[in-house]
């Protein structure tokens, strides 16, 4: 883990988030800029720079953090009415922190192409 990594700080406590789920493997926090109503950041606790970075045997964490995903989308209650999932993957994309985050947005419409 880089020590400069403020997400695998959050997972280890030095930076307070609000976390909403969490199992032995990812954990998942309010965005402190939300862009929507509801907007969570669901990590794997293991540092992965980017989602361009995982390779097969990072197959089955990639796999819990869209089933964390999931179980935050039906906690807040988004679920049904529409959700976007979302990897930034690099500055191109708008990736601003190389931690791999799985943004849940939802609450309101969205439309596509994205921005
Ligand atoms: P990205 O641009 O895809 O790298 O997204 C990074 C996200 O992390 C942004 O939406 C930021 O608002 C969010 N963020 C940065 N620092 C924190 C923090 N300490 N707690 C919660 N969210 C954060």
């Amino acid at each position: 883990m880089p020590d400069d990594c403020i997400f695998c700080k959050i997972v280890n406590g030095d930076i307070p988030a609000e976390r909403v789920y969490e199992d032995e493997e990812t954990l998942a926090f309010r965005d402190i800029n939300p862009a929507a109503p509801v907007h969570v950041l669901v990590i794997p606790k293991r540092h992965i720079a980017t989602a361009v970075d995982a390779g097969g045997p990072d197959a089955p964490l990639l796999g819990k953090l869209v089933l964390a995903a999931n179980a935050v989308a039906r906690q807040e209650g988004i679920a049904g009415e529409g959700a976007r999932y979302v990897f930034n993957v690099n500055r191109g994309a708008g990736q601003e922190v190389f931690h791999i985050h799985l943004h849940v947005l939802g609450g309101r419409p969205f439309s596509w192409p994205p921005g």
